[in-house]
């Protein structure tokens, strides 16, 4: 039938060469969710395996639930993640503009056409009317949808209804039999009947276009091969593909990606905790991470690997291994991957991604001098096997910024609340004072010969030691504390929580540098 590339001095699709071409679509109700944030990943992939493009288009007709700046953001959180698009906003290209609300003069042109080819029909029943009718209709048991009473309107009828100073919308003449099948690549044959669908609007009274037409006429324009999308659209693809047929034109292929539940399988939603990127985001989850987690939503590799660079995935991914079955949301498996990737990306990176969340709770400041950056990077080296995202940073490193910090008042009444500890402590200092170089072995070197020449177990000096220094039990190993805090404030420390010890307190309590580990969860106090 219609052939994609045929030259046409009209259409900017002649020029597109003929290879794979795919969208994400999102319309601009908020942040990038994380159902949608999977949809253009796939799509992205899709792209970049098959040496396609991937396009954006920002579907903003709904001028009622259009939401300030939620372009900007869904935009940013693409780039973040690393999902470039070949043409959309900002990147331009041949069949823009891509932004749906600059596009309604061509909706007109196309609704026109349908008219013209008869496909197409002006109805001029109020919306208290449509009402009305279907109130009856269900009162009677009877079927509520649009009873077809415009369809087969004579002009003169039309003419009264205009000077009645009516508005009309534009209405698809759906088939009223046979049926419709969708054969999708990743739900398989998909058949619709037509019977059961309404004569859907194509166009509003006010001129702008429903998803469904504006959809077509784009996905038409904009030389689509195929709509990779969230499965909730899957019922649209049917009145999609009779508008197509309508305008002679020949359809994408279509695959619907599986739903995303949540762990107890029910929709996921806000009490799930986090759903949109930018969330993860702020709290320290890495683009890396997200993504490797989201080609898992639905998508698996043949190998069974479980962690996947960017480039083998655009090497790998395909959709026919993409599953019908919804996939489950799990945090708890994204957070691990996190934990995956800060343990493994390159220090330098790690550093760069680090240094925005130490700064915002105030332990650097931006941008940091080098000497700060080395500190970090040294600290980074020390624990980043110890933490699961960036937003734990500053609670688990404050120690190493700031010598006023909190006491995890368990670690204290166990580990500094007696004479012996204050004891064993002064007996380090003086050995560590002493020390010709201070560093991790030196360090090391002189806490095992003191433990030795006292006779007791590594803990009872060790732990007193760590809590001294740090404010609690836990962290990286003691001797490269020692070695990133230097000798001079070691040797403060320990003398600061001897005296303390000695008087029983008062201790400093913890403070709450305001990052939720995991988003959607209440701040952690340690
Ligand atoms: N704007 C639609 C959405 O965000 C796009 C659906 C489609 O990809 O066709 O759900």
């Amino acid at each position: 039938m219609d052939n994609p590339n045929k030259t046409n001095g009209a259409d900017p699709r002649a020029d597109l060469p003929g290879e794979v071409r795919v969208r994400f679509a999102p319309s601009p109700t908020g942040y990038l969710h994380i159902g949608g944030a999977r949809t253009a990943l796939f799509n992205w992939l899709f792209a970049a395996r098959n040496g396609g493009r991937f396009i954006l288009r920002i579907e903003d007709t709904d001028f009622s639930r259009k939401v300030e700046d939620s372009t900007r953001q869904i935009t940013s959180t693409m780039r973040w993640l690393g999902l470039q698009w070949d043409e959309g906003p900002v990147a331009g290209g041949p069949v823009g503009p891509y932004f749906q609300s600059e596009r309604l003069d061509l909706y007109r042109k196309a609704a026109d056409e349908l008219k013209a080819r008869g496909a197409a029909y002006d109805c001029y029943c109020t919306p208290e009317e449509l009402a009305e009718r279907r109130e009856e209709a269900r009162r009677l048991g009877r079927d509520p949808r649009y009873d077809g009473r415009c369809r087969n309107l004579a002009e003169e009828d039309r003419r009264r209804l205009v000077a009645e100073g009516r508005h009309s919308v534009l209405r698809l003449k759906t088939p009223k039999e046979g049926q419709t099948v969708v054969e999708d690549l990743i739900r398989g044959t998909v058949v619709f009947d037509n019977a059961l669908l309404d004569d859907y609007v194509l166009m509003k009274s006010d001129g702008v276009p429903t998803y469904n037409f504006a959809c077509v006429v784009d996905d038409h324009a904009m030389g689509m091969t195929h709509v990779i999308r969230a499965d909730e659209h899957l019922s649209n693809t049917p009145k999609q593909m009779i508008i197509y047929r309508a305008f002679g034109w020949d359809p994408p292929t279509f695959a619907h990606v599986p739903m995303i539940l949540a762990p107890d399988r029910s929709k996921l939603s806000k009490r799930h905790g986090a759903t949109s990127v930018e969330e993860f985001q702020e709290a320290g989850y890495l683009p890396e991470a997200i993504v490797n987690y989201l080609v898992f939503l639905g998508w698996s590799p043949e190998g069974g690997e479980e962690v996947l660079s960017v480039d083998e995935l655009r090497r790998q991914f395909s959709l026919d291994r993409v599953t019908k079955n919804a996939a489950i949301y799990d945090t708890t498996k994204l957070t691990w991957m996190n934990g995956h990737y800060i343990r493994t990306i390159d220090l330098d990176r790690l550093t760069d991604l680090s240094i925005p969340f130490l700064a915002k709770a105030g332990l650097v400041t931006e941008p940091v001098d080098p000497s700060t950056r080395s500190f970090v990077k040294a600290i980074l080296t020390a624990l980043r096997d110890r933490v699961k995202t960036l937003g734990e940073l500053p609670e688990v490193t404050v120690y190493f910024f700031r010598d006023e910090f909190g006491f995890d008042p368990k670690g204290v009444q166990k580990h500094l609340s007696s004479t012996d500890a204050a004891g064993l402590l002064d007996q380090a200092r003086a050995v560590l004072a002493g020390l010709p170089r201070f560093d991790v072995e030196a360090c090391e070197t002189a806490y095992r010969g003191l433990i030795e020449s006292l006779g007791i177990k590594g803990g009872a000096l060790i732990h007193p030691t760590r809590v001294a220094l740090t404010g609690r039990t836990i962290g990286p190993g003691l001797f490269d504390i020692m070695a990133l805090l230097g000798r001079e404030r070691t040797l403060t420390r320990l003398e600061k929580a001897s005296a303390t010890a000695r008087e029983g307190g008062p201790w400093p309590e913890p403070v709450d540098l305001g990052y939720p580990t995991v988003p959607g969860q209440a701040a952690k106090t340690s």
